[in-house]
């Protein structure tokens, strides 16, 4: 990574609002053209991604295709094949009051926006906000995570390059850039990240009175019982948790059931966890490492809490930490308080469905909630009962393929959502247009003064008809 020069940043901004007021981002065919290259070059230089993530994270190259850089592509491709359609504007009815009149909703550009990434899915979170901001037509700077430097250092050096310099920037660096970054007016702010830092995005955005879109994080539950086949949801709930060495914001974090499930449940996450990484994760190509020293530490503190039923070997030369079932942690201890964001999963025995939902309820609202339960009333009672940003039934992680789904979080695990239209949405403007011949004389007629008996009569009858 090489810093971007913080008295550079106020001119970096400057120059992509001039773009944006030139109307160079506004015409479809530039949208088009921009996300077409963007898809080129996340495939012409997949190998360079690939490495990059592999450098930041220790990534598998088939991970990261899966869940960076194939999935960025498949977001442009549902973009491209939608953004015509995206762009209309929407006819609406009008009122008889006001006829006669047409109405429309048309969807503008907000101009230029932030996005402020983080460094799990260093490539996939910097440019999937970008993708919406640039389908709707904005100027934008992206801000990569410090702590992922191999992938901060490619996207800066080739993305503004095979894009549009005049409208796509990169700006690099820590907290003095973003600080820095922070202080200029943007349209809109998309932050992905932790909700400590969510409050000063939020606070610095209140400045200018600019929109912002928080993508938190949060300990996601799991919930399973024995009506459903153990076996699949052990292989599945170590699935999303394991990947990525369990850094990934919709990451199982910990798993609620009663003592008997949870009985099962356990030797069957360690040959699930066997299947997918073998019997030396150290040594498979497959598994990642912890990004830096000081998660390292976090994670290894933990162990602390609770007995390793599988795993909690570490090697903290490169950072290996290995898949871990944890039992025995209290309900407040802290690998229960935090967010664990490690390959970590603690089994946490409830007495019975009320009190994993007391334990859910009492807590902040996470970004996803896990059901394993076949049972109608179950899961019914998980749909009403909590609230999350998502909640699925019998699979982790998999929501977020899913375009037409929002991706987002509530309460502290965010606000705002994005993915498919809603990438759209998120950095469009509705504005309201209304269009009204001057003749008929209609609002004479009825509903401006002189207010004589006749149109007093009519407001009456009008009202008495909505009330
Ligand atoms: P991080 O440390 O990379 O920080 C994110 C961004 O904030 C970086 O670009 C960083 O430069 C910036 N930043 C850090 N300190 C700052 C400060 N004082 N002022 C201004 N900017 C600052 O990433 P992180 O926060 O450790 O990411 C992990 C968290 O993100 C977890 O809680 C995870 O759940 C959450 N997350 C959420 C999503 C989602 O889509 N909802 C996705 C991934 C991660």
């Amino acid at each position: 990574m090489s810093e971007t020069q913080v008295d550079r940043i106020p001119g970096v901004v400057a120059g992509l609002r001039h773009g944006f007021e030139r109307g160079i981002t506004r015409p479809e065919a530039w949208r088009r053209e921009m996300l077409r290259r963007l898809r080129a070059l996340l495939v012409e230089r997949g190998d360079d991604f690939e490495r990059a993530l592999h450098d930041d994270l220790g990534k598998s190259g088939t991970e990261a295709q899966l869940t960076e850089i194939g999935f960025l592509v498949s977001e442009i491709d549902h973009a491209l094949a939608r953004l015509h359609g995206w762009m209309r504007s929407r006819r609406v009815a009008v009122p008889l009051a006001a006829q006669p009149a047409s109405a429309r909703v048309v969807p503008e550009p907000l101009g230029v926006v932030l996005v402020i990434a983080p460094w799990n899915y260093p490539l996939m979170l910097a440019l999937s906000p970008v993708i919406g901001a640039i389908a709707a037509g904005n100027a934008v700077v992206v801000k990569p995570s410090e702590l992922a430097p191999a992938t901060s250092r490619l996207i800066a050096s080739i993305v503004p390059d095979a894009l549009d310099r005049r409208a796509v920037a990169v700006v690099e660096g820590g907290v003095p850039q973003t600080t820095a970054l922070l202080e200029e007016r943007f349209d809109h702010i998309f932050y992905t990240g932790n909700g400590r830092v969510g409050r000063i995005v939020a606070r610095a955005a209140a400045e200018h009175l600019t929109p912002v879109t928080l993508e938190l994080g949060g300990k996601s539950p799991v919930y399973v019982d024995d009506t459903v086949d153990l076996a699949e949801a052990a292989k599945r709930i170590a699935w999303g948790k394991f990947m990525n060495a369990g850094q990934t914001c919709v990451a199982p974090d910990y798993v609620l059931g009663s003592a008997r499930a949870l009985r099962e449940l356990g030797p069957l996450l360690a040959e699930a966890i066997h299947d997918l990484y073998g019997s030396a994760p150290q040594r498979n190509p497959d598994y990642g490492r912890i990004v830096n020293d000081a998660q390292f530490a976090r994670l290894v503190g933990y162990l602390d809490d609770g007995e390793a039923l599988v795993g909690g070997g570490h090697d903290e030369a490169g950072r290996f930490f290995e898949p871990t079932v944890l039992v025995g942690a209290e309900r407040d201890s802290a690998v229960m308080r935090d967010e664990i964001f490690g390959p970590i999963l603690p089994l946490v025995e409830v007495a019975d469905l009320d009190d994993a939902l007391s334990l859910v309820t009492a807590r902040d609202k996470p970004l996803a909630a896990y059901v394993f339960s076949d049972s109608a009333s179950v899961r019914e009672r998980w749909e009403r009962e909590t609230s999350s940003g998502a909640l699925s039934f019998g699979v982790p992680v998999l929501h977020l393929v899913v375009p037409e789904l929002p991706f987002g979080g509530v309460g502290e695990s965010g606000m705002g959502a994005y993915h498919g239209e809603r990438s759209f949405r998120v950095f469009s403007h509705e504005k309201a247009v209304l269009s009204k011949p001057l003749a008929p004389d209609t609002l004479g007629a009825t509903i401006m003064p002189p207010f004589t008996p006749q149109k007093d009569a009519l407001v009456r009858r009008w009202l008495r008809k909505l009330l």
